[in-house]
């Protein structure tokens, strides 16, 4: 199958924020693997060969961000943009000469964050940047020009029906229960019920008829693709 998003492998102990980075990225379109540790990290990089790394410089185990790091270069030309808690440790990126393509000083914004991660790529990649436009069947989601296309016509939606459509499409696959949705495509902070997400569904549903390739998924939520 093509690949059409690029990958990012984050490198992030601390729970709080590899989700938002999660969050965030997921919601621009990449494909986001998450690792604990250096080494976890190094074996995902290996097996998934991602477009660019977000590494964190304090990790548990046997290997901090910096190792990591070198470990990357030792292999090629890898993006990696470091993300750091402390003033020296941003010495250190820049003193030892790691390689790295960018850093942010926690706490960062996570906008910030995904901004930084297409920059580089923009910089590091002779390609358009990932996810312009998913197709499935006779769907085309043109994230660009922000438009929703059924067998080349464009589909009138609302911001949020297409901010659901970009979620979801960004998504294939998987199963996303109703609070993943809400979160993703709401934001965290947005106070509402569910049943939102469903209207939103049912209209998408009404207005893509059956180009639209989204499953209900029983005791869970909805499946794209
Ligand atoms: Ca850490």
């Amino acid at each position: 199958m093509e690949e059409q998003h690029g990958t990012v492998v984050v490198i992030e102990d601390d729970p709080h924020i590899s989700d938002l980075v999660d969050l965030y990225l997921r919601r621009d379109g990449y494909r986001v693997l998450l690792a604990r540790d250096g080494e976890q990290g190094l074996n995902l990089i290996q097996q998934e060969e991602p477009w660019i790394v977000v590494l964190d410089v304090g990790l548990p185990g046997e290997l901090d961000g910096f190792d990591v790091c070198r470990r990357i270069r030792a292999k090629g030309n890898l993006p990696v943009l470091f993300l750091t808690a402390r003033d020296d440790e941003v010495d250190r990126i820049l003193g030892l000469e790691l390689g790295a393509d960018d850093y942010l000083v926690k706490p960062f914004s996570p906008r910030e964050l995904v901004a930084r991660v297409r920059a580089i790529l923009r910089r590091t990649r002779d390609v358009a940047p990932p996810q312009e436009i998913v197709s499935i069947g006779d769907l085309e989601v043109d994230l660009r020009r922000r438009e929703a296309r059924r067998s080349g016509e464009v589909v009138p939606l609302t911001t949020r029906e297409f901010d659901l459509l970009t979620f979801l499409s960004g998504n294939i696959g998987l199963a996303l229960s109703r609070h993943q949705l809400l979160e993703g495509v709401w934001g965290a902070d947005w106070y509402g019920d569910e049943r939102t997400v469903d209207v939103h569904v049912a209209q998408l549903r009404k207005k893509l008829g059956d180009s639209l390739p989204l499953a209900t998924v029983w005791g869970v939520g909805y499946r794209f693709g």
